[in-house]
């Protein structure tokens, strides 16, 4: 029998025990958790370096407050971004277990939670399953309150194959469909019959400005503008990538069974975005060198990838608006009007088809998970089920990159954790 179980030994598990721990000593609290060794996903955060919090995120003083209680060292880094000191994530991880180990919390590992229920006498019965040998056993424990932590279905190698969700239902909450956000978009000019084929930009990165738009009647104007972001786009040997697209991705949820595709949505990129590419080929048509070629220009601004790409496209373009060829490596001086607009088109809003959202085995973050409406905000404590919090990515709510995600998760187990102590 436990004052509090947390199931699911992640960043918002190990947050909430931790806090749990400090403010009350003679709570008896255990965290089940599914993997040998509690939080695995954060050791991946950040590429390694974990991208613990931003100094715009909701609640960043007490959560800076949380790290400072235990001992990390942080430091801000691009533009709001906050690391730990060392830049290293398992050393966040050991941190995080070794306080909560010192706290006297009970970390059962490698035991999966298969079932959660609410007894007569008001109790938590959760049933676990776990490995010895090849044998497989059950076993299951009771508290007084329960704390969901299982995170989303998001790297699901990490832990994360969407238990949470089962569990939330089983206590009679409901469930906002969850998709994979934060991940790369797949795009029709990758495909092998695509004219031209976008495949010659895999490996390319540039800095640009992305955006997408939605319309249900593929009349994409400014008014079906709904994201734009300035970042670096990486080219990929399926499609796009790269911070700002995979911000990009929250807004891209569509209703299958509504009979929506992806096919509502259209990218562009403006791989120029500081100034008029048009002014800059007038001029270099006026001004150009002995043998200067339309190509040796695109490549001042351009790397020469993304400039071949560019010059194949508008020559498509050419050949599909006026049904005239586009010999684009000749000298910048016989550039006629057209062509020098078509360029700059192409250059300011290069067109991008997506076909596919890649899934979760890539999604950095969960979108959709237990309905908002349903959980107090400022203590996450359920408002169909008494005693039972939800915290973490488990509930429906993502953020951008820039260490957001895990702020929420950090967040949402302090507030869990100084509802349950009554501070
Ligand atoms: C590769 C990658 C990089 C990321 N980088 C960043 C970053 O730099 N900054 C940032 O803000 N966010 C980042 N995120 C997102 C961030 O890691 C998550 O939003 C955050 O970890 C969610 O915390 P959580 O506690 O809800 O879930 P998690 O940290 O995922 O923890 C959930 C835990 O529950 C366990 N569990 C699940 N089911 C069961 C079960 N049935 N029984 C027992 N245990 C169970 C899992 O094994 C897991 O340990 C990244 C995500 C990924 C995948």
């Amino acid at each position: 029998m436990y004052d509090v179980i947390i199931v699911g030994g992640g960043a918002s598990g190990l947050a909430a025990a931790i806090e749990l721990g400090l403010e009350s000593y003679d709570f008896n609290i255990a965290i089940i958790e599914k993997n040998e060794e509690p939080g695995r996903k954060i050791k991946a955060t950040g590429n390694g370096r974990c991208n613990i919090t931003n100094i715009n995120a909701e609640g960043y003083n007490e959560i800076m407050a949380f790290f400072a209680g235990i001992g990390i060292v942080t430091r801000e880094l691009d533009n709001g971004w906050v690391y730990p000191y060392s830049e290293s994530a398992a050393d966040v991880t050991v941190l995080l277990e070794s306080r909560a180990r010192e706290l006297g919390i009970e970390i059962i590992t490698g035991a999966e939670v298969v079932s959660v229920e609410k007894t007569k006498e008001n109790t938590f019965e959760v049933k676990y399953s776990f490995k010895e040998g090849k044998s497989v056993y059950m076993d299951k424990v009771i508290s007084n309150k329960l704390v969901l932590a299982t995170g989303g279905k998001a790297g699901p190698t990490l832990g994360t194959t969407g238990d949470g969700y089962n569990m939330a239902k089983d206590l009679w909450h409901s469930i906002v469909t969850p998709v994979p956000v934060l991940t790369s978009i797949e795009c029709l000019e990758w495909q092998s019959e695509s004219v031209p084929d976008a495949r010659i930009l895999a490996g390319t990165r540039t800095r640009g400005n992305i955006s997408l738009f939605k319309d249900k009647t593929g009349k994409f104007n400014e008014n079906s503008k709904m994201f734009e972001e300035a970042g670096e786009i990486q080219f990929t040997k399926y499609g796009l990538s790269g911070i700002c697209v995979f911000n990009m991705t929250r807004f891209m949820r569509y209703n299958k069974m509504l009979g929506e595709t992806l096919g509502q949505f259209l990218i562009k990129a403006d791989l120029f975005p500081d100034s008029n590419i048009e002014n800059f080929l007038r001029e270099r048509r006026k001004k150009a060198l002995k043998g200067e070629r339309i190509s040796n220009v695109l490549c001042t601004v351009l790397k020469s990838g993304v400039a071949e790409y560019v010059m194949k496209y508008a020559k498509q373009q050419n050949i599909e608006k006026y049904g005239k060829t586009f010999p684009v490596d000749r000298p910048v001086s016989t550039l006629t009007d057209a062509e020098i607009e078509l360029l700059s088109e192409t250059v300011h809003t290069l067109t991008f088809h997506p076909t596919g959202i890649r899934g979760w085995k890539e999604a950095q973050v969960t979108g959709g998970g237990v309905s908002l409406d349903e959980v107090h905000e400022k203590t996450c404590e359920s408002r169909i089920c008494k005693g039972l919090y939800i915290v973490g990515e488990l509930l429906d709510r993502d953020y951008p990159c820039g260490g957001f995600n895990l702020s929420n998760a950090w967040l949402t187990g302090i507030l869990a954790a100084k509802d349950i102590t009554g501070n």
